[in-house]
Protein backbone atom coordinates (compact mmCIF):
# COMPACT_ATOMS: atom_id res chain seq x y z
CA UNK A 1 0.00 0.00 0.00
CA UNK A 2 1.20 3.60 -0.76
CA UNK A 3 0.62 6.07 1.92
CA UNK A 4 -0.91 9.42 0.91
CA UNK A 5 -0.60 8.64 -2.65
CA UNK A 6 -3.07 9.25 -5.19
CA UNK A 7 -4.17 6.57 -8.02
CA UNK A 8 -5.15 7.55 -11.29
CA UNK A 9 -6.97 4.64 -13.01
CA UNK A 10 -7.94 5.08 -16.62
CA UNK A 11 -11.15 3.85 -18.00
CA UNK A 12 -10.72 1.15 -20.51
CA UNK A 13 -13.21 0.33 -22.88
CA UNK A 14 -17.14 -1.05 -22.22
CA UNK A 15 -16.97 -4.74 -23.46
CA UNK A 16 -19.73 -6.46 -22.01
CA UNK A 17 -22.71 -8.51 -23.01
CA UNK A 18 -26.37 -7.43 -22.48
CA UNK A 19 -28.69 -9.75 -20.95
CA UNK A 20 -31.88 -7.50 -22.10
CA UNK A 21 -33.29 -8.07 -25.43
CA UNK A 22 -33.14 -6.00 -28.48
CA UNK A 23 -37.19 -5.05 -28.47
CA UNK A 24 -37.51 -1.29 -29.70
CA UNK A 25 -36.44 0.22 -26.69
CA UNK A 26 -37.34 3.66 -26.01
CA UNK A 27 -34.75 6.07 -23.58
CA UNK A 28 -35.14 9.05 -23.40
CA UNK A 29 -33.09 11.89 -20.95
CA UNK A 30 -33.70 15.23 -20.23
CA UNK A 31 -30.13 16.34 -19.23
CA UNK A 32 -26.73 15.25 -19.88
CA UNK A 33 -23.80 16.10 -17.80
CA UNK A 34 -20.58 16.33 -19.44
CA UNK A 35 -17.85 12.58 -18.97
CA UNK A 36 -15.61 12.31 -16.55
CA UNK A 37 -12.92 10.31 -17.67
CA UNK A 38 -10.82 9.31 -14.64
CA UNK A 39 -11.45 7.68 -10.92
CA UNK A 40 -8.66 9.33 -8.37
CA UNK A 41 -8.17 6.42 -5.79
CA UNK A 42 -6.59 7.70 -2.26
CA UNK A 43 -4.51 4.44 -0.79
CA UNK A 44 -3.68 4.60 2.99
CA UNK A 45 -1.12 2.60 4.65
CA UNK A 46 -3.18 2.42 8.51
CA UNK A 47 -5.80 -0.42 7.93
CA UNK A 48 -6.13 -2.48 4.72
CA UNK A 49 -9.26 -0.62 3.45
CA UNK A 50 -12.22 -2.32 2.03
CA UNK A 51 -13.25 -2.54 -1.67
CA UNK A 52 -15.96 -0.40 -0.53
CA UNK A 53 -13.96 2.34 1.15
CA UNK A 54 -11.48 2.66 -1.64
CA UNK A 55 -14.30 2.94 -3.88
CA UNK A 56 -16.18 5.55 -2.10
CA UNK A 57 -13.45 7.52 -0.60
CA UNK A 58 -12.49 7.88 -4.53
CA UNK A 59 -15.74 9.85 -5.01
CA UNK A 60 -16.05 13.53 -4.19
CA UNK A 61 -18.93 13.51 -2.20
CA UNK A 62 -21.46 16.83 -2.25
CA UNK A 63 -25.06 17.74 -1.72
CA UNK A 64 -25.76 14.99 1.37
CA UNK A 65 -29.18 15.48 2.43
CA UNK A 66 -31.94 14.67 5.32
CA UNK A 67 -34.09 12.13 3.45
CA UNK A 68 -33.30 8.25 3.03
CA UNK A 69 -30.55 7.00 0.51
CA UNK A 70 -29.39 10.92 0.73
CA UNK A 71 -26.05 10.58 2.36
CA UNK A 72 -23.37 8.69 -0.28
CA UNK A 73 -19.89 8.87 1.86
CA UNK A 74 -17.94 5.82 3.37
CA UNK A 75 -18.23 7.58 7.20
CA UNK A 76 -22.32 7.89 6.58
CA UNK A 77 -22.23 3.80 5.41
CA UNK A 78 -20.35 3.34 8.60
CA UNK A 79 -22.94 4.62 10.86
CA UNK A 80 -26.18 3.41 8.91
CA UNK A 81 -23.95 0.39 10.00
CA UNK A 82 -23.68 0.97 13.48
CA UNK A 83 -27.24 1.87 13.73
CA UNK A 84 -28.10 -1.73 12.19
CA UNK A 85 -25.75 -3.44 13.92
CA UNK A 86 -27.61 -1.89 17.23
CA UNK A 87 -30.86 -3.50 15.89
CA UNK A 88 -29.48 -6.74 15.05
CA UNK A 89 -28.64 -7.18 18.80
CA UNK A 90 -29.88 -10.17 20.80
CA UNK A 91 -32.19 -7.94 22.75
CA UNK A 92 -36.06 -8.03 21.25
CA UNK A 93 -36.30 -4.39 22.88
CA UNK A 94 -33.57 -1.89 22.15
CA UNK A 95 -32.97 1.17 24.67
CA UNK A 96 -35.78 2.31 25.80
CA UNK A 97 -36.75 4.79 23.55
CA UNK A 98 -36.44 8.95 24.34
CA UNK A 99 -40.50 9.95 25.25
CA UNK A 100 -40.91 12.87 22.38
CA UNK A 101 -44.90 13.23 23.15
CA UNK A 102 -46.57 13.67 25.63
CA UNK A 103 -50.23 13.70 26.46
CA UNK A 104 -52.02 16.02 29.18
CA UNK A 105 -55.30 17.06 29.89
CA UNK A 106 -57.12 20.28 29.57
CA UNK A 107 -56.20 22.94 27.61
CA UNK A 108 -53.11 24.00 25.65
CA UNK A 109 -53.37 27.48 27.81
CA UNK A 110 -52.43 25.79 30.56
CA UNK A 111 -49.23 24.81 29.48
CA UNK A 112 -45.88 26.79 30.88
CA UNK A 113 -44.68 27.02 27.15
CA UNK A 114 -48.08 29.05 26.33
CA UNK A 115 -46.53 31.97 28.35
CA UNK A 116 -43.66 31.88 25.77
CA UNK A 117 -43.42 32.87 22.43
CA UNK A 118 -45.98 30.86 19.95
CA UNK A 119 -46.41 30.39 16.13
CA UNK A 120 -50.10 29.27 15.67
CA UNK A 121 -50.57 27.27 13.01
CA UNK A 122 -53.15 24.28 11.78
CA UNK A 123 -51.04 21.64 10.68
CA UNK A 124 -47.01 21.22 11.36
CA UNK A 125 -45.47 18.52 9.41
CA UNK A 126 -42.38 17.09 10.65
CA UNK A 127 -39.69 16.11 8.15
CA UNK A 128 -39.31 17.68 5.02
CA UNK A 129 -38.64 15.41 2.49
CA UNK A 130 -42.40 13.59 1.65
CA UNK A 131 -43.54 16.13 4.24
CA UNK A 132 -43.32 18.70 1.73
CA UNK A 133 -46.38 16.90 -0.62
CA UNK A 134 -48.72 16.78 2.14
CA UNK A 135 -47.91 20.47 3.47
CA UNK A 136 -48.47 21.63 0.27
CA UNK A 137 -51.70 19.76 -0.26
CA UNK A 138 -52.70 20.76 2.54
CA UNK A 139 -51.94 24.58 2.20
CA UNK A 140 -53.38 25.05 -0.61
CA UNK A 141 -56.86 24.00 0.57
CA UNK A 142 -56.36 27.02 2.47
CA UNK A 143 -54.75 25.34 5.55
CA UNK A 144 -51.86 27.34 7.92
CA UNK A 145 -48.73 25.17 7.66
CA UNK A 146 -45.42 24.93 8.76
CA UNK A 147 -42.73 22.42 8.37
CA UNK A 148 -40.30 21.53 10.51
CA UNK A 149 -36.92 20.22 9.04
CA UNK A 150 -33.45 19.11 10.69
CA UNK A 151 -31.91 19.55 7.55
CA UNK A 152 -31.86 21.94 4.48
CA UNK A 153 -35.38 20.75 2.85
CA UNK A 154 -33.63 19.61 -0.35
CA UNK A 155 -33.91 16.44 -2.34
CA UNK A 156 -31.28 13.95 -2.75
CA UNK A 157 -29.14 13.56 -6.29
CA UNK A 158 -30.06 9.89 -6.56
CA UNK A 159 -33.33 10.09 -8.89
CA UNK A 160 -36.27 8.23 -7.65
CA UNK A 161 -37.98 5.81 -9.73
CA UNK A 162 -41.42 5.73 -10.40
CA UNK A 163 -44.15 5.54 -12.98
CA UNK A 164 -46.01 8.23 -14.71
CA UNK A 165 -49.43 7.06 -13.20
CA UNK A 166 -48.20 7.88 -9.69
CA UNK A 167 -46.33 10.82 -10.65
CA UNK A 168 -49.54 11.92 -11.95
CA UNK A 169 -51.33 11.98 -8.16
CA UNK A 170 -49.43 15.29 -7.51
CA UNK A 171 -50.82 16.72 -10.36
CA UNK A 172 -53.91 15.79 -8.78
CA UNK A 173 -53.51 16.58 -5.49
CA UNK A 174 -52.61 20.31 -6.90
CA UNK A 175 -49.13 19.83 -5.62
CA UNK A 176 -47.37 20.02 -9.58
CA UNK A 177 -48.60 21.14 -12.75
CA UNK A 178 -48.45 18.95 -15.53
CA UNK A 179 -45.28 21.30 -16.92
CA UNK A 180 -43.32 20.49 -13.68
CA UNK A 181 -44.05 16.64 -14.81
CA UNK A 182 -41.76 16.95 -17.71
CA UNK A 183 -39.31 19.52 -15.67
CA UNK A 184 -38.84 17.10 -12.88
CA UNK A 185 -38.44 13.83 -15.31
CA UNK A 186 -34.51 13.27 -16.03
CA UNK A 187 -35.04 10.43 -17.98
CA UNK A 188 -38.15 7.81 -19.37
CA UNK A 189 -37.42 3.79 -20.86
CA UNK A 190 -39.19 1.21 -21.57
CA UNK A 191 -39.51 -1.99 -21.72
CA UNK A 192 -38.96 -3.24 -18.10
CA UNK A 193 -38.51 -6.71 -16.69
CA UNK A 194 -39.76 -8.77 -14.16
CA UNK A 195 -37.67 -11.97 -13.82
CA UNK A 196 -35.81 -14.77 -11.90
CA UNK A 197 -32.91 -16.50 -13.23
CA UNK A 198 -34.02 -20.28 -14.85
CA UNK A 199 -37.80 -19.42 -14.08
CA UNK A 200 -38.78 -17.35 -16.68
CA UNK A 201 -39.22 -13.34 -16.74
CA UNK A 202 -42.08 -11.03 -18.17
CA UNK A 203 -41.54 -7.44 -19.94
CA UNK A 204 -43.83 -4.63 -18.91
CA UNK A 205 -44.43 -1.42 -20.23
CA UNK A 206 -44.64 1.84 -17.96
CA UNK A 207 -43.83 0.43 -14.41
CA UNK A 208 -41.16 2.47 -12.28
CA UNK A 209 -39.76 3.85 -16.09
CA UNK A 210 -39.30 7.60 -14.86
CA UNK A 211 -36.40 8.88 -13.44
CA UNK A 212 -37.34 12.01 -11.46
CA UNK A 213 -34.92 14.32 -10.24
CA UNK A 214 -35.74 14.57 -5.95
CA UNK A 215 -33.67 17.85 -5.97
CA UNK A 216 -35.68 19.77 -8.58
CA UNK A 217 -39.04 18.06 -7.76
CA UNK A 218 -38.80 19.12 -3.85
CA UNK A 219 -37.32 22.65 -4.69
CA UNK A 220 -40.25 23.33 -7.58
CA UNK A 221 -42.51 21.98 -4.57
CA UNK A 222 -40.59 24.28 -1.87
CA UNK A 223 -41.36 27.07 -3.31
CA UNK A 224 -45.07 26.60 -4.28
CA UNK A 225 -45.31 25.92 -0.59
CA UNK A 226 -43.48 29.40 0.20
CA UNK A 227 -45.56 31.60 -2.18
CA UNK A 228 -48.70 29.88 -0.42
CA UNK A 229 -47.45 31.39 2.68
CA UNK A 230 -46.29 28.32 4.09
CA UNK A 231 -43.10 28.60 6.74
CA UNK A 232 -40.53 25.78 6.72
CA UNK A 233 -38.41 26.26 9.85
CA UNK A 234 -35.03 24.50 8.58
CA UNK A 235 -32.06 23.45 10.62
CA UNK A 236 -34.91 22.79 13.80
CA UNK A 237 -34.89 19.54 14.96
CA UNK A 238 -38.35 18.60 17.00
CA UNK A 239 -37.60 17.98 20.32
CA UNK A 240 -41.17 17.32 22.51
CA UNK A 241 -44.40 17.22 21.39
CA UNK A 242 -47.25 18.30 24.44
CA UNK A 243 -51.02 17.14 23.55
CA UNK A 244 -53.89 19.01 25.09
CA UNK A 245 -57.08 19.15 24.41
CA UNK A 246 -57.38 21.80 21.97
CA UNK A 247 -54.10 21.64 20.56
CA UNK A 248 -49.97 19.92 20.35
CA UNK A 249 -46.99 22.23 21.54
CA UNK A 250 -44.54 21.26 19.84
CA UNK A 251 -41.05 22.53 21.05
CA UNK A 252 -37.80 22.84 18.76
CA UNK A 253 -34.40 21.32 19.58
CA UNK A 254 -33.44 25.52 18.75
CA UNK A 255 -35.97 27.10 21.31
CA UNK A 256 -38.97 28.09 19.05
CA UNK A 257 -42.44 27.27 20.27
CA UNK A 258 -45.35 26.15 18.24
CA UNK A 259 -48.73 25.71 18.40
CA UNK A 260 -50.96 23.08 16.16
CA UNK A 261 -54.40 21.76 16.13
CA UNK A 262 -52.66 18.44 14.03
CA UNK A 263 -48.60 17.34 13.98
CA UNK A 264 -47.77 15.45 10.70
CA UNK A 265 -45.08 13.42 12.08
CA UNK A 266 -42.97 12.59 7.97
CA UNK A 267 -39.37 12.04 10.01
CA UNK A 268 -39.50 8.69 8.23
CA UNK A 269 -38.50 4.92 9.37
CA UNK A 270 -36.36 6.64 12.50
CA UNK A 271 -38.41 9.25 13.36
CA UNK A 272 -38.40 9.57 17.33
CA UNK A 273 -42.02 9.83 17.69
CA UNK A 274 -42.45 6.46 15.71
CA UNK A 275 -39.96 4.85 17.96
CA UNK A 276 -41.73 6.08 21.33
CA UNK A 277 -44.87 4.39 19.57
CA UNK A 278 -43.07 0.94 18.66
CA UNK A 279 -41.10 1.60 22.33
CA UNK A 280 -38.21 0.43 21.04
CA UNK A 281 -38.92 -2.78 19.61
CA UNK A 282 -36.84 -4.72 17.24
CA UNK A 283 -38.38 -4.33 13.21
CA UNK A 284 -39.86 -8.23 12.51
CA UNK A 285 -38.01 -7.83 8.83
CA UNK A 286 -35.77 -5.15 7.62
CA UNK A 287 -34.55 -4.88 3.60
CA UNK A 288 -31.36 -3.63 3.43
CA UNK A 289 -30.00 -2.39 0.00
CA UNK A 290 -27.03 -1.54 -1.43
CA UNK A 291 -26.29 -0.11 -5.00
CA UNK A 292 -24.33 2.44 -7.41
CA UNK A 293 -25.46 4.56 -9.85
CA UNK A 294 -22.19 4.35 -12.24
CA UNK A 295 -21.42 5.49 -15.66
CA UNK A 296 -19.75 2.92 -18.65
CA UNK A 297 -23.09 1.33 -19.35
CA UNK A 298 -23.37 1.31 -22.95
CA UNK A 299 -26.55 -1.68 -23.39
CA UNK A 300 -28.67 1.02 -21.13
CA UNK A 301 -31.85 1.07 -22.51
CA UNK A 302 -34.07 -0.90 -20.41
CA UNK A 303 -35.03 -1.41 -17.06
CA UNK A 304 -34.95 -4.48 -14.29
CA UNK A 305 -38.02 -3.81 -12.33
CA UNK A 306 -37.36 -6.96 -10.22
CA UNK A 307 -34.72 -9.68 -10.71
CA UNK A 308 -32.84 -12.41 -8.93
CA UNK A 309 -30.23 -14.06 -10.64
CA UNK A 310 -29.24 -16.26 -7.52
CA UNK A 311 -30.60 -18.68 -4.75
CA UNK A 312 -29.64 -18.53 -1.57
CA UNK A 313 -26.35 -17.34 -0.75
CA UNK A 314 -23.66 -17.08 2.25
CA UNK A 315 -23.00 -14.01 3.47
CA UNK A 316 -20.36 -14.14 6.76
CA UNK A 317 -22.40 -16.64 9.09
CA UNK A 318 -26.09 -15.71 7.80
CA UNK A 319 -28.04 -17.15 4.33
CA UNK A 320 -29.59 -14.39 2.07
CA UNK A 321 -31.33 -13.84 -1.48
CA UNK A 322 -30.14 -11.18 -3.70
CA UNK A 323 -32.71 -9.23 -5.29
CA UNK A 324 -31.81 -6.56 -8.43
CA UNK A 325 -33.27 -3.87 -10.14
CA UNK A 326 -31.75 -1.43 -12.77
CA UNK A 327 -32.76 1.61 -14.13
CA UNK A 328 -31.20 4.19 -16.98
CA UNK A 329 -30.15 7.43 -15.17
CA UNK A 330 -30.66 10.64 -16.27
CA UNK A 331 -27.22 11.74 -16.01
CA UNK A 332 -26.02 11.00 -19.03
CA UNK A 333 -26.75 7.77 -22.06
CA UNK A 334 -24.03 5.55 -20.01
CA UNK A 335 -25.22 6.07 -16.70
CA UNK A 336 -27.09 3.45 -14.80
CA UNK A 337 -27.88 2.81 -11.06
CA UNK A 338 -28.37 -0.65 -10.11
CA UNK A 339 -29.63 -2.14 -6.47
CA UNK A 340 -29.30 -5.25 -4.54
CA UNK A 341 -31.20 -6.29 -1.97
CA UNK A 342 -32.34 -8.35 0.24
CA UNK A 343 -34.87 -9.29 3.51
CA UNK A 344 -33.86 -10.50 6.53
CA UNK A 345 -34.96 -10.89 10.01
CA UNK A 346 -32.25 -8.82 12.42
CA UNK A 347 -30.46 -10.78 14.31
CA UNK A 348 -26.44 -10.33 14.66
CA UNK A 349 -25.49 -12.68 12.42
CA UNK A 350 -26.65 -10.89 9.35
CA UNK A 351 -24.92 -9.57 7.51
CA UNK A 352 -23.81 -5.54 7.12
CA UNK A 353 -23.83 -3.29 4.82
CA UNK A 354 -20.52 -3.06 3.60
CA UNK A 355 -20.55 -6.80 3.66
CA UNK A 356 -23.33 -6.71 0.97
CA UNK A 357 -21.46 -3.92 -1.00
CA UNK A 358 -18.53 -5.81 -0.85
CA UNK A 359 -20.71 -8.92 -2.65
CA UNK A 360 -21.92 -6.41 -5.04
CA UNK A 361 -18.74 -5.08 -6.65
CA UNK A 362 -18.46 -8.72 -7.35
CA UNK A 363 -22.10 -9.89 -8.17
CA UNK A 364 -23.10 -6.52 -10.32
CA UNK A 365 -20.52 -6.57 -13.27
CA UNK A 366 -21.83 -10.56 -13.93
CA UNK A 367 -25.43 -9.65 -13.60
CA UNK A 368 -25.20 -6.98 -15.68
CA UNK A 369 -22.47 -8.51 -18.52
CA UNK A 370 -20.16 -5.37 -17.85
CA UNK A 371 -16.56 -5.44 -16.22
CA UNK A 372 -15.52 -2.78 -12.90
CA UNK A 373 -13.03 -1.27 -15.29
CA UNK A 374 -15.08 -0.11 -17.20
CA UNK A 375 -17.02 1.74 -15.19
CA UNK A 376 -16.93 5.03 -13.14
CA UNK A 377 -18.68 5.04 -10.30
CA UNK A 378 -20.68 8.12 -9.66
CA UNK A 379 -22.23 7.46 -5.90
CA UNK A 380 -22.66 4.51 -3.71
CA UNK A 381 -26.12 4.00 -2.15
CA UNK A 382 -27.29 2.56 0.64
CA UNK A 383 -30.17 2.17 3.42
CA UNK A 384 -31.98 0.07 5.34
CA UNK A 385 -36.08 -0.29 5.69
CA UNK A 386 -37.50 -1.99 8.76
CA UNK A 387 -41.08 -2.94 8.63
CA UNK A 388 -43.38 -4.35 11.28
CA UNK A 389 -46.10 -7.28 11.40
CA UNK A 390 -48.94 -4.46 12.96
CA UNK A 391 -48.60 -1.68 9.64
CA UNK A 392 -49.54 0.64 8.53
CA UNK A 393 -49.12 2.10 11.82
CA UNK A 394 -52.14 3.60 13.81
CA UNK A 395 -52.82 6.70 15.31
CA UNK A 396 -51.01 6.65 19.10
CA UNK A 397 -51.98 9.99 20.08
CA UNK A 398 -54.69 12.96 19.88
CA UNK A 399 -53.74 15.23 17.32
CA UNK A 400 -50.70 12.84 15.89
CA UNK A 401 -50.89 11.29 12.53
CA UNK A 402 -47.89 8.95 10.61
CA UNK A 403 -47.04 9.92 7.14
CA UNK A 404 -44.49 8.36 4.35
CA UNK A 405 -42.16 5.98 5.84
CA UNK A 406 -43.30 6.92 9.24
CA UNK A 407 -46.46 5.51 8.86
CA UNK A 408 -45.54 1.99 7.42
CA UNK A 409 -47.71 2.51 4.59
CA UNK A 410 -45.77 1.71 2.03
CA UNK A 411 -45.30 -1.51 -0.33
CA UNK A 412 -44.66 -4.89 1.64
CA UNK A 413 -41.88 -5.79 -1.00
CA UNK A 414 -39.92 -2.12 -1.29
CA UNK A 415 -41.04 -1.03 2.89
CA UNK A 416 -40.76 2.28 1.80
CA UNK A 417 -41.29 4.58 -1.51
CA UNK A 418 -41.77 8.11 -2.77
CA UNK A 419 -43.96 6.24 -5.07
CA UNK A 420 -46.26 4.74 -2.93
CA UNK A 421 -47.05 7.22 -0.84
CA UNK A 422 -48.10 9.41 -3.98
CA UNK A 423 -50.41 6.77 -4.21
CA UNK A 424 -52.09 8.08 -0.98
CA UNK A 425 -51.99 11.21 -1.40
CA UNK A 426 -55.32 12.61 -2.62
CA UNK A 427 -57.21 10.54 0.19
CA UNK A 428 -54.32 11.58 2.89
CA UNK A 429 -54.64 15.34 2.25
CA UNK A 430 -58.74 15.21 1.20
CA UNK A 431 -59.45 13.51 4.76
CA UNK A 432 -57.17 15.67 6.55
CA UNK A 433 -58.20 18.72 4.59
CA UNK A 434 -61.75 17.92 5.60
CA UNK A 435 -61.21 17.62 9.41
CA UNK A 436 -60.64 21.47 8.73
CA UNK A 437 -63.87 22.41 6.61
C1 LIG B 1 -31.17 3.34 -1.53
C2 LIG B 1 -32.60 3.81 -1.64
C3 LIG B 1 -33.20 3.90 -2.89
C4 LIG B 1 -34.53 4.31 -3.02
N1 LIG B 1 -35.08 4.41 -4.27
C5 LIG B 1 -36.37 4.81 -4.40
C6 LIG B 1 -36.98 4.91 -5.68
O1 LIG B 1 -36.35 4.66 -6.72
N2 LIG B 1 -38.29 5.28 -5.75
C7 LIG B 1 -39.01 5.58 -4.64
O2 LIG B 1 -40.20 5.91 -4.76
N3 LIG B 1 -38.45 5.51 -3.40
C8 LIG B 1 -37.16 5.13 -3.27
N4 LIG B 1 -36.59 5.04 -2.03
C9 LIG B 1 -37.42 5.33 -0.86
C10 LIG B 1 -37.55 6.81 -0.62
O3 LIG B 1 -36.29 7.44 -0.65
C11 LIG B 1 -38.21 6.99 0.72
O4 LIG B 1 -39.46 6.30 0.71
C12 LIG B 1 -38.47 8.43 1.04
O5 LIG B 1 -37.26 9.14 1.14
C13 LIG B 1 -39.22 8.52 2.37
O6 LIG B 1 -39.41 9.84 2.70
P1 LIG B 1 -39.86 10.27 4.17
O7 LIG B 1 -39.93 11.75 4.11
O8 LIG B 1 -41.06 9.51 4.58
O9 LIG B 1 -38.66 9.79 5.11
P2 LIG B 1 -37.14 10.18 5.00
O10 LIG B 1 -36.66 10.17 3.60
O11 LIG B 1 -36.43 9.30 5.97
O12 LIG B 1 -37.09 11.68 5.50
C14 LIG B 1 -37.32 12.02 6.84
C15 LIG B 1 -37.11 13.51 6.96
O13 LIG B 1 -37.33 13.89 8.32
C16 LIG B 1 -36.25 14.70 8.77
N5 LIG B 1 -36.14 14.48 10.23
C17 LIG B 1 -35.78 13.34 10.89
N6 LIG B 1 -35.81 13.53 12.22
C18 LIG B 1 -36.20 14.81 12.43
C19 LIG B 1 -36.42 15.60 13.59
N7 LIG B 1 -36.22 15.13 14.84
N8 LIG B 1 -36.85 16.88 13.44
C20 LIG B 1 -37.05 17.40 12.19
N9 LIG B 1 -36.83 16.70 11.06
C21 LIG B 1 -36.43 15.42 11.16
C22 LIG B 1 -35.05 14.20 7.98
O14 LIG B 1 -34.03 15.17 7.90
C23 LIG B 1 -35.68 13.92 6.61
O15 LIG B 1 -35.75 15.07 5.78
C24 LIG B 1 -35.26 4.65 -1.87
C25 LIG B 1 -34.65 4.60 -0.61
C26 LIG B 1 -33.33 4.19 -0.48
C27 LIG B 1 -32.70 4.14 0.89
Amino acid sequence: MLSGTTMMVSLRPFNGVSPYPSKHPLVHRNRQTALRGTIYMSAQTQAVPSRTQRIMESISVSGEVGGAGGAYSYNALKRLDGIWSSICSTQTVQQAPQQVVSSFPGVSSRSVLAEKQVDKCDVVVCGGTLGIFIATALIAKGLKVCIVERNILKGREQEWNISRKELMELVEAGILDEDDIEEVTAVSFNPNRCGFENKGEIWVEDILNLGVSPVKLIEIVKKRFVSFGGVIFEGCSVSSINIYDDAAILQLAEGNILSSRLIIDAMGNFSPVVKQIRGGRKPDGVCLVVGSCARGFKENSTSDVIYSSSSVKKVGNAEVQYFWEAFPAGSGPLDRTTYMFTYVNPQPTSPKLEELLEDYWDLMPKYQGVSMDSLEILRVIYGIFPTYRDSPLPAAFNRVLQFGDASGIQSPVSFGGFGSLTRHLGRLSNGQGNMYF
